[in-house]
């Protein structure tokens, strides 16, 4: 059997059996799940606010401007406590642009990041007035330029650097190796920022960097912002002034054993980076904000021998949470009621019931005796869970609840199958 209390603690604080039933904060997640009729997210807001809080605590002193990375969890339940808390917003998309204006973010607090951006998100970028668009290509530079210079007005930019550094992450989620496709060339960025700082329709703010995610030794941000900081002051001394020091986001959380670094020691790490220059910190994390706040909730639906398998049927598929089907990420499964302390616990593999052989949440798990109707929740789903979602096997799209004390509320409604057909059509001459 596993030791389900400490579990929760080392990854999902906000979480706790009260009277043998999985809470978040004071909400009872069973009540959440008999609403929702189906799988369904829930994010405990406290423990949003706080994360948040806890980096802006970690750079008190320092002039820093925390992006939250929207792509991680796009619930506007999530992004407007984020925004109260006073964040910044990393968008990716004309898509996420438009969401996180709508939600209210003042533009000048939004960067525009993304390795292929459309003349169309440039120029809704620079409509909006964003606070910076990180530019990852010299064909990006130049088109930039042109939109800019064809409405009259100069785009604050920063290039994402390349620093050629290993994030010590997994392949899929690396971003500042030479190879990967993110960011300029760092041998290049010179020359980039000389051309910049001549082009009318640009004006060179800052230096931006996002190595990758799930990072779990400060020792990597340590090298990348130490070859960020190199070239700030080559810049410096060639009459490029900046005054934004961007380390992307990417720091990791606690899944299942990992003992990822702490947001002070990540902190000082980049402190210690930009001690002597006079500069903004901006930072975009996502994962370390929302990741541990969330989880997504399964009905189980039966359970089945697969030769000498146990095997446990959710309700849940790679639909509402791909990870372990695109990266065999690891999330810990949790009963919603605390078994009998003489439950006799097995290995089983977890599935969902879509039709591919993916579609595998987890194999040889101990795990309580589940009967149909019993509830499990995936622990640490609150990063590129929801967001990841599609309706693949004609499976609406997962609902998605917040919680605060005892308040929750859907963020995003359960959908029905006419939400399926909607927007649908074929041509009259099939
Ligand atoms: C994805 C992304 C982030 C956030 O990464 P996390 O690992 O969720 O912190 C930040 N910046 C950029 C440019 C990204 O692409």
């Amino acid at each position: 059997m596993i030791d389900l209390e400490a579990t929760l603690v080392g990854i999902a604080p906000a979480f706790a059996y009260r009277d043998g039933r999985l809470h978040a904060d004071a909400t009872p997640l069973d009540a959440i799940a008999d609403a929702a009729n189906g799988p369904v997210y829930a994010y405990a807001l406290n423990a949003i606010a706080e994360a948040y809080q806890d980096f802006a605590d970690a750079f008190a002193g320092q002039p820093t401007r925390i992006c939250y990375a929207l792509k991680a969890n796009d619930s506007v339940g999530v992004l407007k406590t984020l925004l109260a808390k006073g964040a910044g917003v990393d968008v990716v998309s004309g898509g996420e642009l438009a969401l996180a204006l709508s939600a209210g973010a003042s533009a000048d607090k939004i960067v525009f990041s993304g390795v292929g951006k459309t003349n169309q998100e440039l120029a809704d970028a620079l409509d909006a007035a964003v606070m910076q668009i990180n530019v990852e290509s010299e064909a990006e530079l130049e088109r930039l330029n042109q939109v800019a210079v064809s409405k009259g007005v100069q785009a604050p930019i920063a290039l994402r650097v390349n620093p050629d550094v290993d994030a010590g992450t997994l392949d899929a989620i690396s971003t500042g190796r030479a190879t990967d496709k993110f960011g300029v060339n760092y041998g290049d960025a010179e020359r980039l920022y000389q051309e910049a700082a001549r082009a009318p329709g640009l004006k060179p703010m800052g230096i931006a960097m996002h190595i990758g995610s799930q990072i779990g030794d400060v020792a990597h941000s340590a090298a990348a912002c130490a070859k960020l900081r190199t070239l700030w002051d080559r810049l410096a001394a060639d009459g490029v002034t900046l005054r934004r020091f961007d380390v992307g986001g990417g720091l990791g959380i606690r899944y299942k054993d990992e003992t990822p670094p702490s947001i002070q020691a990540y902190a000082d790490t980049i402190r210690a980076a930009v001690v002597d220059i006079d500069c903004e910190v901006m930072l975009e994390p996502g994962r370390r904000i929302v990741g541990p706040a969330g989880v997504l909730i399964a009905n189980v639906i039966g359970e089945k021998m697969a030769g000498d398998h146990r095997v446990i049927i959710l309700d849940a598929a790679m639909n509402d949470l791909i990870r372990p089907a695109l990266y065999k990420a690891w999330h810990e499964v949790v009963p919603l009621r605390l078994p009998d302390a003489d439950a006799e616990w097995t290995a089983a593999d977890i599935v969902g019931p879509i039709c591919e052989s993916t579609d595998k949440f987890a194999d040889s798990r101990m795990m309580p005796p589940l009967a149909a109707g019993d509830r499990v929740a995936f622990l640490a789903a609150g990063a590129y869970g929801a967001v990841m979602a599609s309706e693949y096997n004609g499976r609406p799209r997962t609902p998605e609840a917040v919680v605060q004390g005892q308040n929750w509320d859907f963020a995003r409604k359960p959908r029905t199958y006419q939400d399926l057909i909607r927007g649908q059509s074929a041509p009259d001459w099939i």
